[in-house]
């Protein structure tokens, strides 16, 4: 089944508002199973709307418009689907009455011009408004259909869910084509996109090929998130959400599996799990308690870690020592370079001391514009200590201005505190 999204309004031309409606109708479309290969913007003109839903139903099998449904005289959304239709506009008595009492509860007259609202094209039936004035439409083309909703937002949502995705499902069964679309996001750090999609290649080759016995499909598509790392979007169709779950689990292990064995342990978590939820499970799972030493990212790996829920189990705190004399003072950083791996190392191992934790991490180095001992914007060293093991550091290079190379080191630092508690025994 495919549906386009017709969104009707000049505003959203004019950039004046954004077209959130057909995002979410697109993403809601797409876990029912349908297919939606356009979405169109349209002003309020009767011919260019008619044009629009026309083009429309020629390569789809219908389409949900939104907006234009109001009382005032740019709000043709109802006579252009007639016009399309070929029939008049009927004026409905069940929905004379509501638009009535609505007025009259509120206390206020009602503008002759909302009666414009019961209007309806012959044929069509209604999706009843419970928020609005508008109520929604239904309108069957031969086996084809035109849904109207209105455009405020939670109008529209309510009335998808209650009118229009039950009719699909109906239009879909008849067809024989129920059907779930499920994605998962598999997330990684510290591999660049064409090394993971290289390292995916033939899986991806090999998915493109497979024709399932059951008609399930699966896919998977790279999704460069920045300072987030990148995500390898699953993505599912099956009969039956359980079915969708099942291949999407089974896809995970797999991916999981190749990703291991060609780029090492890069994924950090699926979906919405961020790298602090990784350490902080790890933290847990290990017993361990952590203390910061922060230089130049200022506290913001903190900040990452306390989102998480729970984190007084296990986070003690963070000196957030930005002036030299402070490492020195606080965290017994010895004379010489503060951008360097011993002062890392230095700072893991003070702030391990000063907080009373297992576990000390240290981040030092250069967020720019200038350098500093001279050593250029980018470089970051992070140190690391667990317990009486002896220090270990790393250094970075990182790309970006001021406040990306701060996000970077911040989720690197991250990065390396979670590889070492996957080392560590549990
Ligand atoms: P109503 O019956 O309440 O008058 P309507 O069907 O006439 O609704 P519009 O007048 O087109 O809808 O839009 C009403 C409001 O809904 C707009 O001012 C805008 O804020 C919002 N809106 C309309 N279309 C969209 C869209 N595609 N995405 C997000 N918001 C929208």
């Amino acid at each position: 089944m495919r549906i386009e999204i017709v969104a009707v309004g000049t505003e959203l031309l004019l950039g004046q508002i954004a077209d959130t409606n057909s995002a979410w109708l697109g993403e809601h479309l797409a876990s029912a199973g349908v297919d939606s290969h356009f979405h169109q913007a349209v002003g309020d003109n009767q011919a260019r709307i008619v044009l629009a839903l026309r083009t429309a139903l020629s390569r789809s099998d219908g389409v949900i418009v939104s907006g234009g449904l109001g009382p005032t005289q740019d709000d043709i959304t109802r006579e252009s689907i007639a016009e399309v239709m070929n029939v008049g506009l009927v004026r409905d008595e069940s929905i004379i009455g509501r638009i009535v009492e609505m007025f009259q509860a509120r206390q206020r007259a009602m503008p002759e011009n909302n009666l414009r609202q019961a209007d309806v094209p012959v044929g069509a039936s209604i999706i009843e408004q419970t928020r609005g004035t508008a109520p929604g439409l239904i309108c069957p083309l031969g086996n084809k259909v035109i849904y109207a909703v209105p455009g405020v937002p939670h109008e529209m949502r309510e009335m998808f869910e209650r009118g229009i995705l039950p009719d699909l499902r109906r239009r879909m069964a008849e067809l024989g084509e129920e059907s779930v679309i499920k994605s998962r996001v598999v997330r990684t750090w510290g591999a660049s996109e064409s090394g993971l999609a290289e390292a995916l290649d033939e899986r991806v080759a090999e998915l493109d090929r497979r024709e399932a016995a059951d008609g399930s499909t699966l896919t998977i598509a790279f999704l460069a998130s920045g300072i987030e790392g990148i995500k390898v979007r699953l993505t599912a169709r099956a009969q039956s959400e359980a079915a969708a779950d099942a291949i999407l689990a089974d896809e995970e292990k797999r991916i999981r599996a190749i990703v291991n064995e060609r780029l090492g342990d890069i994924v950090f978590g699926v979906d919405e799990e961020s790298m602090e939820d990784a350490v902080a499970q790890l933290l847990v799972r290990r017993g361990l308690s952590l203390g910061l030493a922060e230089s130049l990212t200022g506290g913001l790996i903190a900040a990452r870690l306390v989102n998480v829920p729970g984190a007084s189990v296990w986070m003690k705190g963070s000196v957030v020592a930005y002036d030299s004399a402070v490492k020195r003072r606080l965290l017994a950083v010895p004379p010489g370079p503060v951008v360097s791996a011993a002062a890392a190392e230095a700072m893991a191992t003070g702030a391990r001391a000063a907080l009373g934790s297992d576990i000390g991490l240290g981040i030092t180095g250069v967020a720019g514009p200038d350098e500093q001992d001279a050593e250029q914007p980018g470089t970051v060293y992070v140190g690391l200590v667990i317990r009486d093991a002896p220090p270990i550091s790393l250094q970075l290079h990182l790309p970006g201005d001021r406040d990306r190379v701060r996000q970077y080191a911040a989720i690197s630092a991250l990065d390396l505190l979670r590889r070492s508690l996957l080392a560590q025994p549990s």
